[in-house]
């Protein structure tokens, strides 16, 4: 789940483990579950949960069943979605910079 905590008066957005509600701090031992909410026929959408690799994410899975529509590497997933939102390696190395500057 996406989320934000508000940190000495300033917003950090997190994501957290659909699973086992933990904040997820590395995307290399993260992933993605599509969860779908619509037949899969034809073009359809559906949500996206986050999950620790390992027991947590074949937990979603098992309790997804047959909603349950694949997963993805959490760190392939995020350069997709930064990719569809247009943002180029330059905004997100500027965005880096800022962040490690004022501590987001
Ligand atoms: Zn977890």
């Amino acid at each position: 789940m996406l989320k934000y905590k508000i940190i000495e008066g300033k917003v950090s957005p997190i994501i957290t483990c659909d699973n086992c509600n933990s904040r997820i701090d590395n995307a290399g031992t993260s992933a993605v579950v599509y969860h779908t909410t619509f037949p899969k026929e034809g073009d359809y959408e559906g949500q996206v949960l986050f999950a620790h690799k390992g027991t947590c994410l074949d937990t979603l899975e098992q309790k997804l069943a047959d909603r349950y529509d694949g997963w993805e590497e959490l760190e392939r997933f995020l350069s997709f979605l930064t990719h569809n939102v247009k943002l180029t390696s330059e905004n997100i190395n500027d965005t880096l910079k800022f962040n490690w500057e004022t501590g987001i």
